[in-house]
């Protein structure tokens, strides 16, 4: 697509660290990693994230994110991967072509994760039944 950074870097138009490539998907450095080895697995096709992405092209890159997270542990860049996408602006998308972070995690990195709460008394069944009921059950 004209004006998709990210196209134009799976085409070669722009330059990127490029460390794996297959027929569905391209994988380079992030270039402005959380840690260093932070992996951008990137669908070949242009989709604009979770909600347009087939379920089949999705399917197809996750080979890719699997070799990904491998090579990270086994070259002793990681000790353990988090594996993220971002999907609109609220949740902290810039890039409008769908990818996946790969992002190495070691115990001395000292980054959090979002921290959950306790669940007020009957929430549960009431939002599990509004994604169920937008899933087409009952
Ligand atoms: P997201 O859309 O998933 O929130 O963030 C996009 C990610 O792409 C960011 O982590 C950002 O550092 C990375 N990024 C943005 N532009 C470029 C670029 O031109 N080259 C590379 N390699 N990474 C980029
Ligand atoms: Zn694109």
């Amino acid at each position: 697509m004209d004006n998709c950074i990210f196209c134009k870097i799976i085409a070669g138009g722009i330059p990127a660290t490029k460390v794996y490539e297959d027929e569905h998907a391209t994988a380079f450095l992030d270039i402005r990693p959380v840690n260093p080895g932070h992996t951008l697995v990137v669908p070949r096709e242009h989709h604009r994230n979770i909600f347009d992405i087939p379920s089949q092209t999705l399917s197809n890159v996750m080979p890719a994110v699997k070799k990904i997270a491998e090579a990270l542990r086994a070259s002793g860049l990681a000790e353990g991967v988090n594996i993220h996408i971002n999907n609109e602006p609220v949740a902290g998308q810039v890039i409008f072509h769908s990818h996946l972070h790969v992002i190495p995690r070691i115990a001395t990195d000292n980054h959090k994760l979002w921290h959950g709460r306790e669940m007020a008394p009957g929430e549960a069944d009431l939002v599990a039944q509004k994604i169920k009921s937008a899933l087409g059950g009952k």
